[in-house]
């Protein structure tokens, strides 16, 4: 199976609710969509979302990254040779992780079509259903609290609560959703950088005081600060997840070394990839760390791939959080994962099993 075009296509679906954290505000999932075309005729199939503030990525600087640096090295390869184009790809260009993520993605896609095999089961096999939790956004209290009944109304037993504006309306927010959820849904926080480490064992302390049970605390002080997420996994009793403080399998291997972080966040659009994800969570097993997995505010393309890698790494990804394809009003992808409230269903179809794509908008 030989690789002869590469080609882009926008995607966008409108949310149902405003996604807001404490660093931005998105209406609508918009991928830019990677199609790697083969001389057998199989299409595969990547996603990336644009996240500036996040990766640094942009829809442009992605497209641009694979049309002019990834796209030459690929071209009349074979999909046969899956980890020597993998690390042409890292090799070509540096930083740009989803660029790089989007084509590996449809680069996995691919080997399962070679090979007729759902990808989970290449990667080693699993179980093909998975349980995610739904992403609450900051908003007012009443706001926050109806969106969290909501989303229990619907199935949701974990809730991800984004906050990290204020801290003390924060840690109000807090208490007021834990009281009216207890018993009904488990608390993660994702602070998303927006308080010092001071001001993150103070609101710790405060909501453990006041009798508050979270299963975890993500990413509360800029990703940059490790001394600062390590001051804090010292002195709090509840688990301290990194996310934008780990990208790479060796920022990994440092946060674990140095006691810094209890649990790790692996996004496919941080690390590149797939391949990197599946080093991450082999390291954390190495280290008997759990994993989450997560995604950006991104659709089924990108996120089905992030299933795939959680059910071949089950043991050491024991907390799902890919919410994105549920947040939108409709799922443009026929085939592939089943993305139903919080329960997600691989299916049967190789490689990532998508059939189709509606409202494709090619460049
Ligand atoms: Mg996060």
């Amino acid at each position: 199976m030989i690789i002869t075009n590469i080609k882009f296509a926008m995607l966008k679906v409108p949310l149902t609710t405003p996604f807001k954290t404490a660093i931005r505000q998105v209406n609508a999932i918009e991928d830019l969509v990677v199609l790697i075309e083969t001389d057998s005729g199989e299409i595969g199939f990547g996603a990336a979302p644009a996240t500036p503030v996040i990766t640094g990525d942009t829809h442009k600087s992605i497209m641009a990254a694979v049309e002019n640096h990834i796209k030459p090295v690929l071209i009349n390869q074979a999909v046969e040779q899956l980890n020597n184009l993998i690390n042409q790809v890292h090799g070509a260009i540096v930083h740009n992780m989803s660029a790089k993520a989007a084509v590996e993605i449809a680069l996995y896609d691919l080997w399962g079509k070679l090979y007729q095999k759902p990808l989970y089961q290449l990667l080693g096999g699993g179980t093909a259903k998975l349980t995610t939790d739904i992403t609450i956004s900051v908003d007012s209290i009443e706001k926050m609290l109806s969106d969290s009944l909501h989303a229990i109304m619907l199935g949701f037993e974990v809730l991800k609560i984004k906050i990290g504006k204020d801290i003390h309306q924060d840690i109000e927010r807090v208490k007021a959703i834990y009281q009216e959820v207890k018993g009904k849904a488990v608390i993660r926080l994702d602070v998303n950088q927006g308080w010092t480490a001071k001001q993150t064992v103070f609101a710790a302390r405060k909501l453990e005081q006041a009798g508050v049970e979270l299963e975890l605390i993500e990413q509360p002080v800029k990703a940059d600060d490790f001394a600062g997420i390590k001051y804090v996994t010292e002195r709090v009793s509840t688990p301290i997840m990194a996310d934008e403080s780990a990208f790479s399998p060796r920022q990994v291997i440092e946060l674990i070394q140095a006691q810094a972080i209890d649990i790790i966040n692996i996004k496919l659009m941080k690390t590149g990839g797939i391949s990197n994800a599946i080093k991450i969570a082999d390291i954390a097993k190495i280290y008997g760390i759990d994993c989450m997995i997560g995604c950006m505010l991104e659709g089924s393309i990108g996120v089905a791939a992030a299933a795939h890698v959680a059910v071949a790494k089950a043991t050491s990804i024991t907390k799902i959080d890919l919410d994105g394809p549920a947040l939108g009003k409709f799922d443009p992808v026929i085939g592939g994962v089943c993305f139903d409230n919080a329960h997600i269903t691989l299916g049967n179809g190789s490689g990532l099993g998508i059939q189709e794509i509606s409202k494709l908008h090619y460049f």
